[in-house]
């Protein structure tokens, strides 16, 4: 028996190329998941485990259409933590939410690496999800050179410290914390999973010290890292991997509905 609910998470990155593609994934995604023979559709349309998607910006709302009915949330890859105003380019959370957008990365690695999000940046993001009624999902991880240097705790300790910032013990029930080494994302080299689940231990007892016991044990903490249909069982197994956050394998509909109804 599960201690928390299990929750697996598409993120399509900025893919794919037209609307019509971005339809296609997401029907074809909701076909397989009603057509598998097993618990997974039960599963997820009775709330046992909760999948959302992240398509880029102009798909959400016809993705939502689409998925909603299935019982899968939508969320947004990123927003700015600003309200409105002269930010052009940006999005903001009022405008995410009111096309239905239940949950938001914060701190991808590659919003960190590619666009120089700092910590100080995330742990605004993700108070303003939070004032919106949405639930961040922040990404941490180390990078290879941290894994190399053996720093991954560490690494690990200062962004979920500064990214948590000023987020209080009632707060933290709406968020959701996906470990990513960094070295594992889009490279096929999944993290193996008892060295992950060792990670997601640590996290909790970082969150014990910033909270309390109750906060480290409810907490969601998702892996992410080339995880695909052949990985996803092992990792799902651990005591402490409550999901997974999904890349690459999220864009193929029968690879990401396997990994939805992993067995474990
Ligand atoms: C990600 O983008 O968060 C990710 C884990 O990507 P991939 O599954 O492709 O490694």
């Amino acid at each position: 028996q599960r201690q928390r609910q299990p929750i697996m998470a598409g993120n399509w990155k900025m893919n794919p190329a037209t609307e019509a593609d971005a339809l296609n994934l997401a029907n074809g995604f909701c076909a397989l998941l009603n057509q598998l023979e097993d618990t997974c559709a039960v599963d997820v349309k009775e709330g046992c485990t909760e999948v959302v998607l992240f398509p880029p910006f102009p798909f959400i709302s016809k993705v939502k259409d689409i998925v909603s009915k299935d019982g899968i949330s939508v969320g947004a890859q990123q927003v700015y933590y600003e309200n409105k105003g002269a930010f052009t380019g940006s999005v903001a959370a009022s405008m995410v939410k009111s096309v239905g957008c239940e949950y938001v990365l914060c701190g991808h690695s590659e919003r960190r690496s590619l666009f120089s999000d700092s910590d100080a940046n995330i742990n605004q993001k993700v108070r303003k999800v939070l004032e919106y009624g949405m639930r961040p999902i922040l990404c941490v991880g180390e990078t290879q050179d941290d894994y190399d240097l053996g720093i991954t705790q560490e690494v690990c300790a200062m962004q979920v410290t500064k990214d948590l910032r000023g987020v209080s013990k009632e707060d933290m029930s709406n968020v959701v914390i996906a470990y990513e080494p960094v070295w594992a994302i889009g490279t096929g080299l999944v993290c193996d999973a008892k060295a992950a689940n060792d990670v997601h231990k640590f996290i909790r007892t970082i969150l014990a010290k910033m909270y309390d016991d109750e906060v480290a044990q409810s907490t969601r903490i998702q892996y992410g890292g080339s995880v695909t249909p052949e990985s996803v069982d092992g990792l799902m197994a651990m005591s402490d991997i409550d999901g997974c956050l999904v890349g690459g394998a999220s864009l193929f509909a029968d690879k990401f509905a396997r990994i939805v109804s992993f067995k474990s």
